[in-house]
């Protein structure tokens, strides 16, 4: 059975097979700009309601959700149709409100402080389960706009490059999000980052960097021994040329790993370099990773030396991280995972 969101226009158009165009219209828009199910398609005749809900029945099925910070943080666990497992992210902010989603259950790049990572590959994610989560948190949000998307859940993007793509296209021509609220976080994969830059609609591009030398970048980010950073910062320079988006490094502080001055200054150097702005996130310890996140204190003056070196650097607010909210983190738990002192599991259940 194909689930509601994997059906494209030409496919909804064949199985509203007879009807006039301005209804496939109609109901393409309720099920994205409006975040609709079909049964609430209430200008649609009711027995095109109830066969399309019965043939075309959504992908993802409620397994948890935890909510924090006052509300403004909703993760979920979804169940696939074949019983894998993947999270979504809703945040808000003053300005904002942005869904982080996942492009794979699990993932094969193997980072060894993720918890994803750690879990290993399962599958890739359809075009309609990456879009399916924008917008079961877009129902969630209402009244507020989901504005943001960025895919920063499980799995690597760059590493199921089709179904991402045809999911970006579809948020910004369906649901309408606009290029420039679409951020794309890759790993480093050289080859998606230079198709990336060749598509016609210029999305942002975030790399995971984490280490600015190829010695220790080889040990934190294993993909880093085929795309060597000099080859990364290349191909980055012709994503930021190609498309004006501005580029911006993900690094998670490790105590005592990639936390030193010398790794300021080495990050500094390629920033600058490529003009990135650098995002800083203490690491959220994972079960198979004993090594902590840099405390307080430390992130603050690691920000403070690239900001005296020239670079744009901010500190990630670690939403939720006291529920599990890092990548890959909800679903460890729930599989029963060892787990971190002083970090209660408060998953409620709702499987159906
Ligand atoms: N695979 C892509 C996108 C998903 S990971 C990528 O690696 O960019 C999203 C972000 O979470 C990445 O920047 C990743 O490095 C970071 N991350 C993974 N595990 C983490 C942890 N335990 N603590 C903090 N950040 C983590
Ligand atoms: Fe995969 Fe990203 Fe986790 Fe690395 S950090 S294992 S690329 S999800």
């Amino acid at each position: 059975m194909v689930s509601l969101y994997d059906l494209d226009r030409a496919d909804l158009a064949r199985v509203l097979d007879g009807e006039p165009r301005y209804r496939v219209d109609q109901v393409w828009s309720g099920l994205h700009r409006k975040a609709r199910l079909p049964e609430e398609l209430t200008d649609v005749p009711k027995a095109i309601r109830a066969s399309l809900a019965a043939a075309h029945p959504p992908a993802l099925v409620e397994m948890g959700r935890m909510v924090t910070d006052q509300g403004d943080t909703v993760k979920w666990l979804w169940r696939l149709p074949d019983g894998k497992r993947v999270e979504t992210v809703l945040m808000h902010y003053p300005d904002r409100s942005t869904v982080c989603v996942s492009t794979q259950a699990g993932c094969a790049m193997g980072c060894g402080f993720c918890a994803t990572g750690q879990a290993g590959f399962d599958r890739q994610l359809s075009t309609g389960e990456i879009v399916e989560q924008v917008i079961r948190a877009a129902r969630e949000a209402a009244p507020r706009r989901v504005s943001n998307v960025v895919f920063m859940g499980m799995g690597e993007p760059l590493a199921n490059y089709d179904a991402t793509w045809a999911a970006i296209e579809r948020l910004h021509d369906a649901v309408g999000i606009s290029a420039r609220h679409l951020t794309v976080s890759t790993v480093g994969i050289v080859p998606g980052i230079r198709r990336l830059a060749r598509e016609a609609l210029p999305v942002n591009l975030a790399v995971s960097l984490h280490a600015a030398n190829d010695r220790l970048r080889d040990e934190l980010v294993p993909i880093n021994r085929r795309y060597p950073l000099a080859d990364l910062a290349a191909a980055c320079r012709d994503h930021v040329a190609a498309t004006n988006r501005r580029l911006s490094f993900e690094w998670a502080l490790i105590d005592g790993v990639n936390d030193r001055l010398d790794d300021a200054r080495e990050l500094a150097a390629l920033a600058r370099e490529l003009r990135a702005h650098v995002n800083l996130i203490p690491l959220n310890p994972t079960p198979g990773y004993p090594t902590r996140g840099t405390p307080p204190a430390r992130v603050r003056d690691f920000a403070a030396r690239l900001r005296s070196l020239g670079v744009n650097a901010t500190v990630r607010a670690n939403r939720g991280g006291d529920i599990d909210a890092a990548c890959g983190q909800l679903r460890a738990a729930q599989a029963g995972s060892p787990r971190e002192p002083g970090q209660p599991v408060t998953l409620s259940e709702r499987a159906r």
